[in-house]
């Protein structure tokens, strides 16, 4: 059975990068279509504005801590999360831990030559996966049926899907039935990484809950996003503040 734990009306999954690493060899033995997706705090602010976007994280089969400010969350909560999985780490791991069984993956997503070059890379560090295929991100929706055929004509194991949070979740669940994909994960700016086009946050940063700083000095336009940073922990606050006031009153109440 899942253990979840909720942060602010989404249920995370309380699973280590191993057990998360585990589920993923689970879905692919199961057959079937598997959708995956990996919260940061500004997804799940923008769930709170989006309710489509809150039903498409509520229905996936798994979700797991993208960043520091979710396990901190967790912790602020009382229901700690064991630790942070990241889109970026979680590939890795599943390229690491199922390369040798010739896993098929394929990479949909960023711009144009990006999978490409990430393909490479992968191919090099991991010589037992499969590249399956590899699909830019940037399509009209007249070009969605190609793409879907074009994946499912290559019946990849694994299929990233890296087209930014939350067009990557609500592409995944609206063709998630007729995907012939068995694990379907949202990755965010993975491919970008590993392309090697962007560099990612240094250890120092990485280990100290401090990637978003990083993030904002080489970004510096996603300075308005990461106003949510902020809000998130505001909100997990409240409803600590709240979730206490209830048991007091309850206990008051016997
Ligand atoms: N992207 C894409 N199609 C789009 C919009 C974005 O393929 O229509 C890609 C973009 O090139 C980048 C990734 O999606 O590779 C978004 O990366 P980001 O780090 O911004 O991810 P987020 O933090 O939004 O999940």
């Amino acid at each position: 059975m899942r253990k979840t734990v909720d942060i602010l009306g989404i249920p995370v999954d309380a699973v280590t990068m191993k057990e998360a690493v585990e589920i993923v060899g689970r879905f692919i033995e199961e057959g079937g279509t598997h959708a995956i997706y990996t919260p940061n705090a500004e997804i799940i602010m923008q769930a709170q504005r989006d309710p489509e976007l809150k039903e498409i994280l509520k229905r996936a089969d798994m979700l797991t801590a993208d960043g520091a400010g979710v396990v901190l969350a967790s912790r602020m909560l009382g229901n700690e999360l064991p630790e942070k999985v990241s889109g970026v780490d979680l590939v890795q791991e599943v390229f690491r831990a199922y390369s040798k069984n010739g896993l098929r993956c394929f990479l949909f997503g960023a711009k144009p030559g990006v999978a490409e070059e990430a393909a490479v890379n992968i191919i090099k560090d991991h010589p037992g996966i499969v590249i399956a295929g590899c699909r830019n991100g940037y399509f009209s929706d007249e070009e969605n049926d190609e793409i879907i055929d074009e994946i499912n004509r290559t019946s990849p194991d694994i299929l990233l899907v890296a087209l930014g949070a939350p067009k990557q979740e609500k592409w995944i669940c609206s063709n998630l039935e007729r995907l012939n994909a068995k694990v379907c994960i949202g990755v965010g700016g993975t491919l970008d990484i590993l392309s090697g086009r962007v560099q990612l946050a240094p250890e120092f940063f990485r280990k100290n809950g401090l990637e978003w700083l990083y993030r904002l000095c080489q970004q510096p336009r996603r300075a308005k996003r990461m106003l949510d940073l902020p809000r998130f922990i505001l909100r997990v606050w409240r409803v600590k503040l709240n979730a206490g006031k209830t048991s007091l009153s309850k206990g008051k109440r016997q």
